[in-house]
Order: C-alpha cells, then structure tokens, then sequence
C-alpha cells in the first residue's frame, strides 16, 4: 500500500484499533483528529475546553488546547476548508463544559462573517454554562438579530465585552445589547464595549440600578455618552454590593466639570454626598482619572 491507498486504508480500520490509534496522540492532536468527522468524534478521548478563543480569518486552520482546557480554534472561512461545517457538529461536544468564549475577527476589510458562521458558533456553546464572553473587532453587520440574541440563553455572565464591534444597520444597538444581556443583570461584573457611537448614556441608566454586581463599567471611546452615565453610576451605589466601581470613559463626551454642576444641583437624589478628586493613576504610566466618593464609603472611579 503506497500513497492514497494509505489514506484510504484509514478509514477502513476497525473502532478498537483506531482507539489505540488515537489514544497515543497529544491533547490538541485528539481534538483535530475528534474534528474529521463523526465516526472519529466517538473514538478518540478528546480533552474538552473549559476556555474558548477562536479567531476567524482565511486559510489557516489551526486548534489547539493546553492542559488547562484553554482551546484556541483559528477558523477558515474559505470554502475548501469547510471549518463550519466540522464546527456546526464538533463545537456541542468540545465546548459543552466552556465557561469561557472569545470571537476575534481576523477578516480583511471588506469582508463580514456571516449570519450562519455566527450562528455555528453561537449555537455551539448553547448548552454552555458560558460566564464570559468576549467579542473583537466582530463585524456583526450581515448577522441577524435573532442570532445574535442567542446570547441572552446565557443567564450566568460575569463579562460581556464588546470591543470595537460593528453591528447591523437598522436595528437599535443600544437597546438591543441591553436586551441581550438583561437575562445576566444579576451576575454581570464586567461590562465592556467600546468604540460604539450607537451606545449612550442609556446603557448606564439601564445597567446601574440593575447589576448589583457591577465592578467594572467601560464604554471608552463611544462619542456619545457623557456625564450623566457616570451620574447614573453614583446614584445607584447603594444597590450595589462591591464598594468600588472602575469605569471607563476616555474619548467619550464625559465631563468633569458638568458632572460636578450636576452633584451639586438640587435635583441630585443625594445632595452633599459626594465629592470628586482629579488624579493621575499610576499604571506604568500616569492615567488621568477622577474619583467619586461618597460619605457612605463607596466609590466610583472614572478614568477619563
Ligand atoms: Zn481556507
């Protein structure tokens, strides 16, 4: 047997030799061979992801997961490779114990994931009791809302990060994120989207009195938000169990000095309360900040 016949030869083999087969590779060399097909999925013992990162790009189709169960997919979109395709069936059994998802868009401009790609992916971890999810650079512009609402079967979401996403045209991104992530309202610590003109001061009016949770609050470089976010914020600190809340408001319409008339208006739900020091945070290098602090000890610090 020389050449093709080899190849051939393989899939002729019977289960419990390619059981032996399959049981000598390395970890990330289980989960290619899980990935060929179906037959193959049920012989080899591959290692689960407890972490997900997967980059989606043109011709290179790579995997790989360390022994942690941090996996790192890079996808193909091409279609000789047919990678969604293998995913659409692989990803339920890889990424079913996942708590960890991260979508990273490697496309040239120009191109966009489609709605079916994103839907592969989304409904891959469907059954995963997903607490963080991370998506960069994501063009979401030909993805159909109801798609991307697979997102609110998440109800366990520490993170939600969005960053510097495009989303599609017609549809009201700020109220529909919100929606989306409404079902983890009381888990969320971390909500993190970025560079978004469609995102307002209405994210912080809706996540502040609802996220008891909430440590960590960025929206840099959304044009459109200003003070009154961080208004929101102060306002509703009482309701939230971690006395120190980090925002992130650098590049946006954010005011200082506005938000300082505001605190002192009578219409201020807690007139007196708070106090608001300019500062330089050392981080490597200096970072100006401002940091909110109420007589009852909570604060609120605004990188700006
Ligand atoms: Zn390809």
């Amino acid at each position: 047997m020389e050449g093709q016949n080899d190849l051939i030869s393989m899939s002729v083999l019977p289960n419990d030799l390619l059981r032996v087969i399959f049981s000598q590779l390395g970890r990330s060399d289980k989960v290619s061979v899980a990935m060929v097909c179906k037959r193959w999925l049920a012989l080899s013992d591959f290692p689960e992801a407890s972490g997900l990162s997967i980059s989606v790009g043109h011709c290179l189709c790579n995997v790989g997961i360390d022994e942690h169960g941090d996996a790192w997919l890079q996808v193909c979109l091409c279609k000789d490779h047919g990678s969604m395709a293998s995913l659409s069936w692989f990803l339920p059994y890889f990424a079913r114990s996942t708590e960890t998802f991260s979508l990273e868009d490697d496309l040239v401009s120009g191109e966009r994931i489609s709605n079916d790609d994103i839907f592969v992916l989304l409904a891959g971890c469907a059954h995963a009791q997903l607490k963080k999810a991370n998506f960069i650079k994501v063009d979401f512009g030909d993805v159909k809302p109801w798609t991307l609402a697979l997102l609110a079967n998440c109800s366990n979401l520490n993170e939600i990060i969005y960053e510097d996403c495009l989303f599609p045209n017609g549809i009201e991104v700020e109220r529909f994120l919100i929606r989306i992530m409404t079902t983890s309202f009381e888990c969320l610590s971390t909500i993190k989207i970025t560079n978004c003109n469609m995102v307002t001061d209405g994210l912080a009016r809706s996540v502040a009195r609802r996220c008891p949770l909430l440590e960590d609050f960025t929206v840099s470089g959304c044009k459109s938000v200003t003070s009154h976010s961080a208004l929101s914020l102060l306002e509703s600190s009482r309701l939230r169990k971690p006395t120190m809340l980090t925002t992130h408001m650098e590049n946006t319409s954010f005011d200082v000095n506005q938000l300082y008339r505001q605190i002192q208006s009578p219409y201020f739900c807690e007139p007196g309360t708070w106090k608001l020091m300019p500062m330089a945070i050392r981080i490597g290098y200096e970072k100006a900040a401002v940091m909110a602090q109420s007589t009852n000890q909570t604060c609120v610090l605004i990188y700006v």
